[in-house]
């Protein structure tokens, strides 16, 4: 079977958690609402995973059951630009996360490289790059079977420009593409307002990283608020103050053959991730109002 688009959530959607539903059950659960894709949240761990072997390992077994595409969050207290002690422990608990994916058997940890701080923009990013080269060849070490997943970001103090996290994924093996299209849509204050605008990043992907990472991306998506500085609040799809429009991303998803795994990041997970799909399947079958 050709590979497909799959969906899926950032955590547990707010009906599971009414359900009293256990980890474990996530999957099914999922898979039984249309969805094939569970991004889990280790976004608050420090240096080591907050969940035991037995566990991650009954939450892999459950996914691969139900043919549910797993992938982690890391933790949201990573900066591999900061001092020296910081580095350290954001390496630590990017490694906790690692361990902990292999464990559940999730193909990509995805994480928030770090702040650009004090230090001029070019300095932080090569921090960046060093800190990884050396996570990357830890994972290595420990023949850990997960990706490195760095993140695209909303705010314009964070290291995650398109551009960045493109040299990431060339200059570190086992990485993982991340594209947040509504952080680089409040990064840039609002880029993407016609399907070109997406194109245009899409083309960019595809020359610099080549067809496969670009078709193979991971991505978040919800519509998103920002100021001045970028990124500011998750919305709903269906708010249409903000932006941007899935229809634009499906577009080209259908133009470039894409098959990207897409995590829905918007406050209601599962009830959205549900409508892209459908969003997506009508662009597939050319019912879509969409213009070019
Ligand atoms: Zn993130």
């Amino acid at each position: 079977m050709a590979e497909q688009t799959r969906f899926g959530t950032a955590g547990v959607p707010p009906t599971f958690r009414m359900l009293k539903a256990k980890m474990y059950d996530v999957p099914s659960l999922l898979r039984e609402e249309g969805l094939d894709a569970f991004e889990y949240q280790a976004v608050r761990w420090g240096s080591q995973p907050q969940i035991t072997q037995q566990d991650a390992g009954k939450l892999g077994a459950e996914a691969k059951k139900h043919d549910v595409r797993l992938s982690m969050h890391g933790s949201y207290f990573i900066n591999l630009a900061g001092k020296d002690d910081v580095i350290s422990a954001s390496k630590e608990r990017l490694i906790a996360g690692a361990i902990a994916a292999d464990w559940m058997g999730a193909y990509v940890i995805v994480f928030h490289t770090g702040f650009y701080g004090k230090l001029e923009k070019s300095n932080a990013f090569k921090s960046c790059l060093k800190a990884l080269k050396e996570v990357n060849q830890t994972i290595k070490d420990m023949n850990l079977k997960v990706k490195l997943g760095p993140e695209t970001m909303g705010r314009k103090f964070q290291v995650g420009s398109i551009d960045e996290i493109m040299i990431i994924c060339q200059e570190i093996e086992n990485t993982q593409l991340v594209v947040d299209w509504g952080h680089l849509h409040a990064r840039d204050l609002g880029t993407f307002k016609k399907v070109d605008d997406i194109r245009v990043v899409a083309e960019k992907i595809e020359s610099t990283l080549g067809s496969k990472m670009l078709q193979n991306m991971h991505c978040h998506f919800s519509k998103i608020e920002f100021s001045s500085q970028g990124e500011r609040k998750h919305h709903l799809l269906d708010e249409p103050r903000y932006g941007p429009e899935f229809e634009l991303l499906a577009k080209v998803i259908a133009d470039f053959q894409m098959h990207p795994t897409i995590i829905c990041e918007t406050p209601i997970l599962d009830i959205d991730a549900l409508k892209m799909k459908k969003m997506l399947q009508q662009v597939l079958e050319g019912k879509t109002g969409v213009d070019p």
